[in-house]
């Protein structure tokens, strides 16, 4: 069988970051999307909050998991035997920091690949930080996030409850 980790922040999950689940969904026979807790970033969202949002968001995608993992990206692919990392590739700016990320890993765990997906061309200059700037002025976000999230996402940052975390 084969497995392959997308792992991120997902501070919030956006529909760039949808957009390489699904297709690395139709590439492996099993998907993990995997929130990484310890990223050097001050999250504006919490681990479990970054996880609902994406639970709620490829329930109907079959064969996508998500998980989180306080660790080493190598450690978790070591764990879950994993045959691929799938990373989504944006700008140029993007690479160079992606290149870096898929050596180490592959020094720490040589068995995983790390495999990049070209952005979608209509999700090329989206990000979490965008959506973040725009959700807290009060601006629509639908077009940016899953439908289903948008409205929750908007609360947060607006200083509001999230009211649904999960199903
Ligand atoms: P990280 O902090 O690990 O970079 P992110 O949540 O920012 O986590 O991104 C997770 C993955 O999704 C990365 O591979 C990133 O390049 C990719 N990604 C982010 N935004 C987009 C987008 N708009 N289109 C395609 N891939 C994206």
């Amino acid at each position: 069988m084969s497995l392959a980790i997308c792992p991120g922040s997902f501070d919030p999950l956006t529909l760039g970051h949808l957009d390489i689940i699904s297709r690395a969904a139709n590439m492996f026979d099993h998907v993990v999307v995997v929130v990484m807790a310890n990223s050097g970033k001050n999250p504006a969202f919490t681990v479990q909050e970054r996880y609902a949002f994406i639970q709620r968001s490829v329930c109907d995608l079959p064969g996508v998991e998500v998980d989180t993992y306080d660790g080493l990206l190598a450690d978790y692919c070591a764990l879950r035997d994993a045959t691929a990392v799938v990373r989504g590739l944006r700008v140029m700016s993007d690479f160079e920091y992606e290149f870096q990320m898929a050596l180490t890993n592959n020094s720490l765990h040589a068995k995983t690949e790390t495999i990049f997906l070209p952005a979608n061309r209509e999700y090329m200059f989206l990000s979490s930080s965008v959506v973040r700037e725009i959700a807290r002025y009060g601006r629509d976000i639908s077009t940016f996030v899953p439908r289903a999230i948008a409205a929750d996402i908007q609360a947060k940052l607006c200083g509001k409850e999230i009211k649904h975390e999960c199903g």
